[in-house]
């Protein structure tokens, strides 16, 4: 099933301050949205509680709101909304479709690499899938708590991205619980946008490659699966990712260098080829909702 509404949605995680492609993206998300006359929401990935920084969530609102990108409703955390992922590995197990898994990300490199290349470096190899009660009663014992992972068995799954076209990928036994208990991002982002009735995920290109294990839940899950919108990267003058070493890449860099935020904004939109040199804001955004209305979907 593909999504059949329009609403959008930003998911940020609050680990340190978002910079001019995050916004981008965000700002991508939003016109999406809005174009549509849809709703867009706000949803902070807060799961990864090692790497949640204090008073970032804050700033990433503050940026939004200064960038003048609105949102329907509260915002949601997922680290509020734990018994949701429970619920969804419970209903995963039951049908048994998971199972323990007690490797190491460096065990996993290990047996993954030579042969395949980096590109497999990350793919699971499948160690602990078949394990006997006497082999996990063993890693048991070593006291080393396990992960959950989805047994897929290689599946091929295929999508059309409403900008990159085409994708498809074979799809690894992918951990669905990670072994300090939380849920991982995998699973909590198929569940939400479900549950938050998200019909469009716009995102940065970096999550391409982890769309095809999420469609493949919303399917396992008898969920809906949204549309998907991935958006290019913003890079720096080295031709790499957009990052805090290329110097001034927050809003508040900029403000800091006399840039305010609709000049960030007009900048933004002309990089997506939404508004012209020098235009503002007011231009740009009847420009964008035009070029941005999406024609319907191929069934
Ligand atoms: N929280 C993720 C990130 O900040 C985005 C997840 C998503 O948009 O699906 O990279």
């Amino acid at each position: 099933m593909i999504g059949s509404n329009a609403d959008g949605r930003f998911a940020p995680s609050p680990t340190g301050p978002l910079h001019l492609g995050n916004l981008r993206t965000a700002l991508l998300a939003w016109l999406f949205a809005r174009s549509q006359r849809a709703r867009f929401l706000v949803r902070v990935e807060d799961l990864d509680r090692s790497r949640v920084r204090p008073g970032v969530e804050e700033a990433q609102l503050d940026d939004l709101r200064a960038l003048g990108l609105d949102w329907d409703g509260a915002v949601e955390r997922q680290s509020e909304r734990m018994e949701l992922y429970e619920e969804a590995i419970a209903r995963l197990d039951a049908a048994g479709a998971l199972y323990p898994c007690y490797c190491t990300r460096a065990e996993i490199r290990a047996s993954a690499s030579a042969p395949h290349g980096i590109a497999a470096a990350d793919r699971y190899p499948g160690t602990c899938r078949e394990l006997t009660k006497a082999e996990r009663a063993e890693r048991e014992a070593s006291g080393r708590p396990p992960a959950l992972r989805v047994r897929v068995g290689g599946a091929r799954i295929a999508f059309e991205d409403r900008l990159v076209g085409h994708y498809e990928d074979e799809v690894d036994d992918f951990v669905v619980r990670r072994n300090d208990g939380a849920p991982a991002y995998q699973l909590a982002v198929v569940v939400d946008d479900a549950d938050q009735g998200v019909g469009e995920v716009v995102r940065g290109a970096d999550l391409l490659d982890s769309t095809p294990r999420q469609v493949l839940l919303a399917r396992m899950l008898g969920l809906p699966v949204p549309s998907y919108a991935h958006v290019p990267l913003v890079l720096g003058p080295d031709g790499r990712r957009l990052a805090k070493r290329h110097g001034a890449v927050t809003l508040a860099d900029r403000a800091a260098l006399g840039e305010d935020p609709e000049e960030m904004l007009a900048w933004m939109a002309l990089s997506l080829g939404l508004a012209g040199p020098g235009e503002r804001q007011a231009g740009f955004r009847r420009r964008a909702a035009r070029a941005l209305r999406p024609r319907p979907l191929a069934a």
